[in-house]
């Protein structure tokens, strides 16, 4: 039977978008008891006496506030293949691997249809928004999508990465589809279980459709920037692809093969008319408009640790909108992007208050002591912590980023993203985050415009083997540099960091001189491959911006592809 897909009424999602938002106060309690009540026969929530009882106030009384550390057990019990109620009242199927590379190491998360539906429902509202400001036709768009390998727990759980668990539910394909918004490659493509064959596989596929594509879209918008520093490498090689309608014999898997072959057919005008794009081209700048002559905008989560790869998105893209998609974590979704014109550098998120419960810690205050305000209760201009109850099973959950409420949409919030809670760098009464080290690699890298050289990623680490310690930041650079020009790169990080703790301990030789040490080519993309081993998706790939010592193999990985380090002489 062939399935009538209806496109969504964008109307009407706007108008109870707005609706509850504008009732988001007895949204989020009637939320918290729909919660209560689905779960409350869980175990975890059983052993806590609320009782039956679901208003927030009982809830905060009984319920204490969690880490993933806490729930470990649970969760372990659920993926070892309990059936009984542990932490939800349905029995949990799925497992999600967060990305985990803040910790090193991937983390389980349970998945359920709740939680797929959360995340459906935000891809529809955000896509509301957008498409009233920037309207697509039926075409295709260009998703730079890789679905992980599923396997199964020692209990029988299917577990993926969330993405992976999202993109090979059936309910994405139609969601997408009734979004204007499939995908142009194949799902043998997206399933394909090595990620640079499938990398390549989509750039060819947009290729064949380049006049069909409407937008092009990641996850997280490094996948983006990745695929088309991947394309500057490959774009002969998918010339000849299409000049001979044949495929590289570089893509070997079967499936793949079979799937591409069907889309591939020899068209040599097609090749002509790439080829001579690509070499019109200056320094790659616009290409993507270029390869693309329909596509309206990028979309993809572009704030946070995306906000470094910005800059390269730009060049690509001349002067098509980026839009930042929206604001959520394998443990549950948080907010949408409902103002797409924003530049991504401003982006907020609007919380969706039907979709969890939610907490913030202020972190203004002295934070062990601060309590929890609930959603309708933050305040203009004050940064929290934000805290998640689920339709997942889990409860007053940290997630552990730190976001900053820049206004209302109606009566719920509007969040910045700022940055995760750990602290970063630290070695004595210094307390530098992401942000601050983002900051501080931005204002270093500014002194390098002059030399046409580019910050291609960066981490840090802190090195305690030195007596002081310090901070070591690694570069991956390209084109060639002058010493002088590094060794002051160097000074202008160490200065950067202004925080009173790191500036009072630098001047006292408390903190040792930084050091920059700059990595060879691919040294980024050897860390990538090191996650993406160890089962992490490219989809949900986030650059580690500080290794510490028991990240032993990453820390590895960048220190045996240091070329030269430098010390710096600012203090
Ligand atoms: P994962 O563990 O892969 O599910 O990644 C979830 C984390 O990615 C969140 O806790 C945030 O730290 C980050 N993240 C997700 N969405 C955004 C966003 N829109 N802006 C900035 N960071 C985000």
């Amino acid at each position: 039977m062939i399935e009538k897909m209806e496109l969504l009424d964008v109307d009407k999602l706007i108008e109870e978008f707005e609706s509850m938002t504008k009732d988001a106060g007895n949204v989020q309690r009637e939320t918290l008891k729909k919660i209560l009540e689905e779960n409350g026969c869980a175990e975890y929530l059983q052993n806590l006496g609320l009782n039956g009882r679901t208003d927030p106030e009982s809830f905060k009384a009984c319920v204490p506030l969690v880490t993933h550390n806490d729930l470990q057990p649970y969760i372990q019990r659920i993926v070892d293949g309990s059936s009984s109620p542990i932490l939800t009242g349905k029995p949990i199927t799925t497992i999600s691997l967060s990305s985990g590379t803040t910790q090193g190491k991937p983390k389980f998360v349970p998945f359920n249809d709740e939680l797929m539906e959360t995340t459906l429902q935000i891809y529809r509202t955000s896509y509301a928004f957008r498409t009233r400001e920037f309207p697509i036709e039926n075409g295709k768009a260009l998703q730079l999508i890789y679905s992980s390998k599923q396997s199964k727990t020692k209990g029988g759980l299917i577990a993926g990465t969330a993405t992976t668990n999202v993109f090979r539910n059936s309910q994405f394909k139609n969601t997408m589809k009734a979004m204007q918004s499939q995908c142009c490659s194949p799902d043998e493509v997206i399933f394909g279980p090595d990620f640079h064959q499938s990398l390549y596989c989509h750039l060819l596929c947009g290729m064949i459709f380049r006049e069909e594509i409407q937008f092009i879209s990641s996850t997280f918008s490094h996948s983006i920037v990745h695929a088309f520093r991947t394309f500057e490498q490959v774009w002969e090689e998918l010339c000849a692809d299409i000049r001979e309608g044949v495929l590289t014999s570089r893509i070997t898997f079967p499936s793949v093969r079979s799937a591409m072959a069907k889309l591939l057919k020899p068209n040599p005008e097609l090749a002509d008319l790439i080829h001579k794009k690509c070499l019109g081209l200056n320094n790659w700048y616009g290409l993507i408009p270029e390869l693309f002559p329909n596509v309206k905008y990028i979309y993809g989560i572009m704030t946070g640790s995306m906000e470094p790869y910005l800059k390269k998105l730009r060049h690509y893209a001349r002067d098509l909108p980026l839009i930042s998609a929206d604001y959520g974590s394998s443990e549950g979704w948080i907010g949408a992007n409902v103002n797409p014109n924003v530049p991504p550098e401003l982006a907020t998120y609007v919380v969706l208050p039907d979709i969890g419960y939610f907490e913030f810690i202020p972190l203004k205050e002295n934070v062990e002591e601060a309590k929890p305000v609930g959603l309708t209760e933050v305040k203009v201009g004050e940064e929290y912590e934000v805290i998640i109850t689920s339709f997942a099973g889990l409860y007053r959950y940290r997630l552990g980023d730190v976001v900053k409420v820049t206004g209302f949409h109606n009566l719920s919030p509007e969040l910045k993203f700022i940055c995760r809670r750990n602290l970063m760098l630290t070695i004595n009464i210094d307390k530098n985050t992401e942000k601050d080290l983002q900051l501080a690699v931005e204002a270093a890298s500014k002194l390098n415009t002059e030399e046409k050289l580019e910050v291609l990623d960066f981490s840090s680490h802190v090195d305690l083997s030195t007596n002081p310690g310090h901070y070591v930041i690694f570069w991956e650079i390209s084109g060639e540099v002058r010493e002088e020009v590094l060794e002051e790169c160097c000074n202008c990080l160490d200065r950067s960091f202004v925080d009173a703790g790191y500036v009072s301990s630098r001047k006292i030789n408390a903190i040792g001189p930084l050091e920059l040490r700059v990595v060879q080519r691919g040294t980024f993309q050897k860390i990538l491959n090191h996650y993406v081993g160890l089962g992490a998706a490219l989809s949900q790939f986030k650059t580690p911006r500080c290794v510490g010592s028991t990240n032993n193999e990453v820390l590895q990985i960048l220190c045996n592809n240091v070329v030269k380090s430098y010390f710096s002489t600012a203090f």
